[in-house]
């Protein structure tokens, strides 16, 4: 959008709106194209919910562990107090136990054979952030060095390894989905260095036995990307090839024990939004979505003063999310006062409202642009009887010439 075209077409419009009382929205109404099927926002829609904001983190260095963002959960920030967000990840029926490994220089370190560790948060779609260090002590190889790994929803493993010079096979090298898909490069530092991932995660959704969603796993190692929104065959694993598998609707984060001491820091997380929240809804969602836009912005205009053109236009703007009759026969009724208003007045005291009769004409055509008001609607066809007369059709150095005809 050009936002200088929007305040230079239509300024009293903008203040007509956003003075006086609680307005979410902010801009232009009768702007972009309308709401449509699958679309419950218009394009530019002023009534969209702004982003949250979220104080952005620090970048780490290879000595000093960064600040996540501040909307983050943080499961681990250097400190034994958040050691208590781990368990032991003992078995289901078990009782829970607390975890062996340990914190030693504000990192969380693997106790070899101890067991794996699960956080006692459970989550889902996620942003993730993790920091390990293999050992500096570089002992074994292929599978054997400095082996870890996050399992996502204690399901899937992005593989923690120590490949720095130490092949292995692809699918189970560091940053693979194990036993499926490879990284895309080795951006790894040496043996000892921290290194950082950066996940997005996408569980994978089934539904009635079908695969709805295949689910997806971003892995940024280091800044370098690993994972390119790779689809999630199944959960992976050691020899056996994967097949879908639904996932529970939350689960813990888990770090393996795979024998060697790697150690963690700096793990958060943020939650991600509904998938249906991004782009093109169900029509049966968009319906339900423009149903409820439009009932807050027909209450907002019950809130500003009966018959004045500012509730006029909230009306109106709720018939761009719901052709509702009622509200559109209030429309037709307040559009016939308006013009009657309007036709009342002459000379000087006309001239004075051209902005705004300009701008409730350009609400009313965008209405009948999108077939919200019929086509022929009376009030529009009057107001732009007057700007002709008036001359407000011509460009701006031919105004006063017209008029004096
Ligand atoms: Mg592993």
């Amino acid at each position: 959008m050009k936002l200088r075209s929007l305040f230079t077409v239509c300024p009293p419009l903008l203040l007509l709106v956003s003075t006086g009382h609680a307005a979410v929205s902010t801009g232009n109404a009768f702007y972009g194209d309308a709401p449509d099927a699958t679309h419950p926002w218009a394009i530019h829609d002023r009534n969209r919910p702004q982003p949250q904001r979220v104080e952005p983190g620090t970048a780490s260095t290879a000595t000093q562990p960064g600040r996540p963002p501040s909307d983050a959960i943080v499961l681990f920030d250097g400190t034994s107090a958040t050691l208590g967000k781990w368990e032991a990840d003992t078995k289901a029926g078990d009782p829970t136990a607390p975890t062996k490994w340990i914190v030693k220089d504000g990192a969380l370190e693997c106790v070899p054979k101890s067991g794996q560790i699960r956080s006692k948060e459970l989550f889902a779609d996620c942003q993730l952030h993790v920091e390990w260090a293999a050992p500096t002590n570089v002992q074994g190889d292929s599978q054997g060095r400095g082996n870890s790994g996050v399992f996502l929803m204690g399901m899937i493993e992005v593989q923690v390894l120590d490949n720095y010079n130490n092949p292995t096979y692809a699918d189970g090298f560091a940053g693979s989905l194990y036993g499926i898909a490879p990284p895309l490069a080795n951006a790894l530092r040496a043996p000892g260095e921290f290194q950082a991932y950066d996940i997005i995660f996408r569980r994978p959704v089934h539904r009635d036995g079908k695969v709805i969603d295949p689910g997806y796993v971003t892995v940024f190692c280091n800044g370098v990307l690993l994972q390119d929104h790779t689809p999630i065959e199944g959960p992976g694993g050691h020899m056996k090839r994967s097949v879908s598998t639904p996932f529970p609707e939350q689960g813990p984060l888990k770090l393996q024990d795979h024998g060697n001491p790697v150690r963690f820091r700096n793990i958060w997380y943020r939650p991600l939004p509904p998938r249906q929240m991004e782009g093109a809804l169900s029509p049966e969602a968009t319906a339900a979505k423009r149903k409820e836009i439009a009932a807050t912005l027909r209450a907002d205009a019950a809130t500003l003063a009966a018959g004045s053109t500012a509730a006029m236009l909230r009306f109106a703007e709720s018939l761009c999310y719901e052709l509702d009759a009622a509200t559109a026969a209030q429309v037709a009724k307040m559009a016939a006062s308006y013009v009657a208003s309007v036709k009342a007045l002459a000379g000087a005291d006309l001239e004075n409202k051209k902005g705004e009769i300009t701008n409730v004409t350009k609400a009313f055509q965008y209405l009948a642009k999108f077939s919200l008001v019929p086509k022929d609607f009376a009030a529009t066809a009057t107001l732009e009887q007057i700007a002709k007369a008036q001359g407000w059709d011509q460009p701006p150095g031919k105004q006063n010439a017209k008029k004096k005809q």
